[in-house]
């Protein structure tokens, strides 16, 4: 089987998921079988679909698309001067996504299944609240609905708002009060009956972090996301230190080469790959693999695309060292729909294994009638 054709589509309006309109690019790598196999990236279809055109297209025209290393490898030093970030390696994990996708329907078998199989029969997950129900406003409502449809474990960001109005320098005891009330609120109906992670979308400084870090232990959260930006571990190491609960990095860590540090340093006990930034599926279990041998789970990021939601049920339905992967109810009961089938959601609070062959989704119908659908191709 050869590659005769490099696709990108994308929509020019966008597709609204966590609560915003963002952008979104597919890949389409069609082949001499008359297989196509599908990736995704985002948020910036524009550069991510030139990378794909101008630099890595004439590196997959004719090749064979079982050889996903040597591909990847191939790819991956062809956009070298990026190092390991940037639209570059997200137009890589698009194509990494597709070429498994090839592998599953060539071999007529899930990605799963490829990658070394089922390491159980159905797969744990958490909600992050994009939602109808507002986190702040019915933390509680919100909760209990969680609950009722089976799901245990939720994730929410209520000091988001105050780092934006303080720039992360300073906290006030009222608004730490304001940022506490959610968790508080859940854990005084619910007990520990739902687990609660909290994010902070690496908004706060270093003090401000260690303050909020210690307030919150008497409430054990499940874990404390990206309390910091990415960019000085050595503040992370401070941080782990001073709380007794675990830290949890991060989406914006791109590469085996990006999460190396984070792991020999011990700066966090939960890892979170995105498979469409962090260069695949490929990648994304690589970077699981070497988590294990520092013993640490993993929690793929999922919170994008239709077909990231699909891949990465694929490599949480593999990965040995799985703690939970995270959903969003709103964008698989709702924003998913017309986009990808099927949207994959949920059974009494976890997830069946996805199906087959390879992401056992494509692309909507509805979408090729879109009138804002692009479409551009090489061959
Ligand atoms: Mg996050």
């Amino acid at each position: 089987m050869r590659i005769t054709k490099v696709e990108i589509l994308k929509l020019s309006k966008g597709i609204t998921v966590h609560a915003g309109p963002i952008k979104w690019l597919w890949v389409r790598l069609h082949t001499d079988a008359g297989l196509i196999g599908l990736g995704e990236t985002y948020p910036s279809p524009g550069a991510e679909g030139s990378v794909v055109l101008d630099s890595l297209a004439p590196i997959l025209l004719g090749r064979d698309p079982s050889e996903i290393d040597k591909l990847w490898a191939d790819m991956f030093l062809a956009v070298s001067y990026a190092g390991w970030a940037g639209a570059e390696l997200r137009a890589i994990s698009a194509i990494d996504i597709a070429l498994w996708d090839l592998a599953g329907k060539a071999s007529g078998q899930p990605i799963y299944k490829l990658l070394g199989g089922a390491s159980r029969k159905t797969i744990p997950t958490y909600n992050t609240c994009y939602d109808h129900l507002d986190f702040m406003k019915e933390p509680v409502r919100l909760a209990e609905s969680l609950l009722e449809s089976g799901i245990r474990a939720m994730k929410i960001w209520p000091f988001d708002s105050i780092a934006r109005q303080t720039g992360g320098n300073f906290i006030s005891p009222a608004q730490m009060k304001e940022g506490l009330q959610p968790l508080r609120a859940i854990r005084e109906r619910f007990g520990d009956q739902m687990d609660v992670a909290m994010e902070f979308h690496g908004l706060w400084t270093l003090p401000c972090a260690i303050q909020i870090a210690q307030e919150l232990e008497p409430f054990k959260p499940m874990w404390l996301e990206e309390m910091l930006p990415q960019d000085n571990l050595p503040a992370y190491d401070r941080l782990a230190r001073s709380t007794r609960l675990p830290l949890c990095l991060s989406e914006r860590l791109m590469s085996r080469w990006g999460f190396r540090e984070v792991m020999e340093r011990g700066a966090a006990q939960f890892i979170m790959p995105d498979i469409c930034w962090t260069g695949g599926i490929s990648e994304a279990k690589k970077v699981s693999t070497m988590a294990e041998t520092y013993y640490l789970p993993v929690a793929p990021h999922n919170c994008g695309g239709p077909v990231l939601h699909a891949a990465s049920l694929h490599l949480a339905a593999n990965l040995p060292n799985l703690k939970i992967i995270e959903t969003v109810r709103r964008h698989y009961d709702d924003e998913y729909l017309n986009i990808i089938s099927p949207t994959l959601s949920p059974v009494n609070g976890e997830f069946p294994l996805p199906p087959g062959p390879g992401l056992g989704v494509e692309l909507d119908n509805a979408v090729f009638k879109r009138p804002d659908l692009m479409i551009q191709s090489i061959s």
